[in-house]
């Protein structure tokens, strides 16, 4: 299955199963030791990092915990751009170690104000464990210690991310081509 069509579009793997599982239990393991008793909470950012999560988490062998976050954005005014709202997080991170899972980091904006808006509620530690980075597309300086791939600008689907609304379900990642 090297090529695909996903809706109207055409994609062709660039990133295939075994690369990407190897990959997850390898940033897996490097959590495991860096966070050893320190209890960490992940915390899945929806929808996208619903796969990339439930790979990354059975491969921590230290104590820990999960919960999952949205983040919903809208237009604001001229001069505040994009405002983004952090949805559903009941959990009290106070003093906690937390490890943001995202599927995706493309201007870096989304991530830049969720660790704003987590900042404000006092976590000892937080760090980004990020399935993909487009670093050609950072508009934001961001600290990435657990980044699996860094991929080009191109758009991708596959392993829990969409096109629209499908693709997700893909064990690959696939790029578009057309
Ligand atoms: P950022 O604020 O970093 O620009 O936005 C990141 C979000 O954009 C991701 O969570 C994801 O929803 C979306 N995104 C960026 N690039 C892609 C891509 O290539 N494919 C898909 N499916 N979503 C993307
Ligand atoms: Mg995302």
């Amino acid at each position: 299955m090297g090529k695909i069509k996903v809706r109207d579009r055409n994609f062709s793997v660039s990133i295939p199963e075994a690369k990407i599982k190897a990959r997850v239990a390898e940033i897996a393991s490097q959590i495991s030791k860096d966070l050893k008793d320190k209890k960490p909470l992940f915390l899945a950012v929806l929808n996208g990092s619903f796969i990339f999560a439930a790979d990354l988490m059975r491969g921590i062998d230290t104590p820990c915990e999960i919960t999952f976050v949205r983040m919903a954005s809208y237009e604001g005014t001229a001069s505040t751009g994009k405002v983004h709202q952090l949805i559903g997080l009941k959990d009290d991170i106070k003093d906690r170690t937390v490890v943001i899972i995202e599927d995706i980091i493309d201007s870096g904006l989304t991530m830049k104000s969720l660790l704003q808006m987590l900042a404000e509620k006092q976590p000892r530690d937080i760090r980004i464990a990020a399935l993909l980075v487009k670093p050609g597309n950072l508009k934001v300086d961001l600290d990435i210690p657990y980044c699996c791939f860094e991929i080009p600008n191109d758009f991708i689907v596959g392993y829990g991310l969409d096109y629209d609304g499908e693709g997700r379900n893909l064990p690959s990642i696939y790029t578009v081509t057309d």
